[in-house]
């Protein structure tokens, strides 16, 4: 995943569009995982802006999620936006908020996987208006319906009719 940018130095303003298709187990590398399954296309764009060279795209995939609410898998597709800011490694100024370079090569892997593990979602729901899980019985409500009590108690409600004499 290396972008050669020996053109794109010659010339401030220059812009140099790169086009990557890939395995998601390739960019996690041996024996790690990612959230992400299958083919991944990495588009996006180079830009000489003097000092820095700015590479900003767009990682589009299939995503292995898990439902917060009724715990069934599913799969989404995912577009990840990323950016990052490099620099000649052989420049004497040193920039401690951009990545370097050397050569007329600038590798993307890196920047690639570390996108995807900041964009990794921490709740997923299959849909928005999911059922989840009936809390008696543990039925998913999405695909059937229980005989259980479906009306929710408030839990304030709940403690204040432990307060009332029982029949
Ligand atoms: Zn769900
Ligand atoms: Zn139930």
């Amino acid at each position: 995943m290396k972008i050669n940018i020996a053109q794109l130095r010659q010339a401030i303003g220059a812009r140099q569009s790169f086009n990557f298709s890939t395995q998601a187990g390739h960019i996690a590398g041996e024996g790690n995982e990612l959230w992400l399954r299958g083919p991944v296309e990495i588009t996006g764009e180079a830009v000489n802006n003097g000092s820095l060279i700015a590479v900003s795209g767009l990682i589009k995939g299939t995503a292995a999620m898990n439902c917060n609410r009724c715990l069934t898998d599913f799969t989404r597709e995912v577009a990840i936006p990323f950016g990052e800011n490099f620099r000649d490694q052989s420049t004497a100024v040193a920039d401690p908020d951009a990545l370097s370079y050397h050569g007329d090569e600038i590798d993307l892997a890196e920047i690639v996987r570390e996108a995807l593990i900041v964009a990794e979602p921490l709740k997923a729901l299959c849909s928005e208006d999911c059922r989840g899980l009936c809390p008696i019985c543990g039925i998913n409500r999405n695909d059937a319906t229980c005989a259980c009590e479906t009306v929710s108690i408030d839990p304030r409600l709940a403690a204040l009719a432990k307060l009332l004499p029982k029949k």
